[in-house]
């Protein structure tokens, strides 16, 4: 789950939501209103969660399951994954750039 690294408050779910879907990439901690960002690592994590959304597809291709039963399962994954990501996001104080690591 988002820990801020600033005073070690423990996002909760819907705050880490609410932080995470907007487009800017700096996220204000409700505790001590320092802003926080996510690790290269967590966006990793988020970006292999969305790929599992595409999974019914892939498995559509190697079996004989209808795609329609399929595409009713799409919506469901999608919705666990969304419960789910909150807890792959990890927070860092520093902003990092792509190939910083
Ligand atoms: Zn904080």
């Amino acid at each position: 789950m988002s820990t801020c690294q600033n005073c070690n408050n423990m996002w909760n779910w819907k705050q880490t939501i609410r932080k995470t879907t907007t487009l800017d990439p700096a996220m204000t901690c409700p505790n001590c209103g320092e802003k926080q960002y996510q690790t290269q690592k967590s966006k990793k994590r988020i970006s292999f969660l969305t790929v599992i959304i595409l999974l019914p597809l892939l498995i559509q291709t190697f079996s004989d399951i209808p795609v329609i039963m399929l595409l009713s399962l799409l919506p469901v994954i999608a919705v666990i994954v969304f419960l789910l990501y909150p807890f792959f996001v990890e927070l860092s104080s520093k902003e990092r750039y792509i190939g910083e690591e």
